[in-house]
């Protein structure tokens, strides 16, 4: 009996002391990440300085110590916004931002009613197209453009423009990373199943802020390492999401990327705890400023905590909310003898239903480490149990975390086999 108890002990504090991931601890935080007070992780209300402050604070509570001479890594972006509310009739009736349509995020400000004009590119080449720019005066229109050239019109767009109006026959998706600067016209994208047969008039009122020399931050924290401090492995995941896209709509991004955040979180309290402590330094940072364009990797790449040749390794996370079809590690095939070690402790535990390898891609945070030398990849699950995608059902409440324990367990391992 005694013995009994000893063992369930002794189990308990194994399994607590090897694997301390908490799926409770990265659902509150991914919560947190993702709720309306954090306005999107983008930059109006100053939504991703609310979130850097969280992250700072539970790497404090977590015990870890600033990589700088503080946990902030500052830099600046310049950053189109839109923090006014957004009104669009189309033939007078009123639709609905973020589900009916969206405005592109370099949009400049725009207020009155616009006559539209077709071109349907399905009859019509790229000469045609030119020659329809040259043959109508479009500076007090909208063009709408269907058919085959849609998504190449942005090689061939016109400057004299009131704006440019697309069909969405998908879900709709945002992006802000064309806000770095202001464009001549606003582009909507209108969900095709509100559009009426024939779009006579646009009436818009849209004002945009453009913000140069924004100061936004990374934060960065690590643990010491026991027996080559002076050596580090990384964890990395951008914060930042899309923001807001008018008054009306934020994007809470809880897949893209408080779901990567929260999991390097938990690694930082995972690895803090006494008898976790690795034989490396592990080191955390989570950017800033990924989805305007890499910003925050690029500029810590360029100002490294640490000497890079002293990173040994870097895992990048950026959408970990799904798996049950598995992860994918970008960068896998250029750097096998990783691969395979992630590879071969999967197989030997049975976390994740498949480990897959696909080459380079910049795609994200990982890619400004790896074009310095470092070895870095960027690992995402796979699963269609979670689809959403820069729109505002990028909801905390739905993210389901299938893999969520797994990969953990798959990432601390890998940590200890270094
Ligand atoms: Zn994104």
């Amino acid at each position: 009996m005694y013995k009994n108890i000893f063992l369930t002990g002794l189990l308990i504090f194994l399994c607590t002391g090897l694997f301390s991931q908490d799926v409770d601890y990265a659902r509150s935080t991914i919560a947190t990440l993702a709720s309306e007070k954090m306005h999107g992780r983008g930059y109006v209300k100053k939504g991703e300085l609310k979130a850097a402050k969280f992250i700072r604070d539970e790497f404090k509570n977590a015990g870890l110590k600033p990589l700088l001479d503080d946990y902030f890594q500052e830099f600046d972006i310049n950053i189109n916004t839109l923090p006014s509310k957004i009104d669009l009739s189309i033939n007078g009736k009123e639709l609905k931002a973020g589900t009916e349509y969206m405005v592109s995020a370099s949009s400049p400000s725009i207020k009155g009613s616009f006559e539209v004009i077709y071109f349907n590119s399905d009859e019509a080449d790229k000469r045609e197209l030119l020659d329809f720019y040259a043959e109508n005066d479009l500076s007090d229109k909208f063009l709408l453009v269907a058919g085959k050239l849609k998504d190449s019109i942005f090689k061939y767009r016109p400057e004299n423009l009131a704006g440019l109006l697309l069909y969405a026959h998908k879900k709709l998706i945002w992006r802000v990373s064309d806000a770095y600067q202001v464009s001549p016209f606003p582009i909507l994208y209108l969900k095709i199943e509100v559009a009426p047969e024939k779009i006579r008039e646009v009436d818009i009122k849209l004002k945009s802020k453009f913000i140069e020399d924004y100061e936004t931050r990374n934060v960065m924290a690590y643990v010491p390492g026991k027996k080559n401090p002076e050596k580090f492995i990384f964890f990395t995941a951008h914060y930042d999401h899309l923001g807001r896209m008018g008054r009306d709509v934020y994007f809470p991004g809880a897949n893209d990327n408080a779901s990567g955040t929260a999991m390097i979180m938990d690694l930082a309290r995972h690895f803090s705890k006494e008898n976790n402590e690795p034989d490396y330094s592990v080191g955390f940072i989570a950017f800033g400023g990924e989805e305007a364009g890499l910003l925050g990797s690029r500029y810590s790449a360029e100002h490294p905590p640490t000497d890079l040749e002293n990173i040994a390794f870097l895992v990048n996370l950026d959408m970990v909310g799904s798996g049950s079809d598995g992860i994918t590690i970008v960068n896998g095939k250029v750097l096998p003898d990783a691969f395979q070690a992630f590879k071969e402790i999967n197989d030997e535990k049975s976390y994740l239903k498949s480990v897959k390898a696909r080459g380079e891609s910049c795609n994200s945070d990982h890619c400004m480490f790896y074009k310095q030398g470092v070895p870095a990849v960027f690992i995402y699950t796979r699963g269609k149990e979670f689809m959403e995608y820069h729109n505002p059902d990028d909801r905390a409440d739905r993210l389901p975390l299938t893999e969520y324990e797994d990969l953990f367990m798959l990432l601390v391992d890998f940590v200890n086999s270094f």
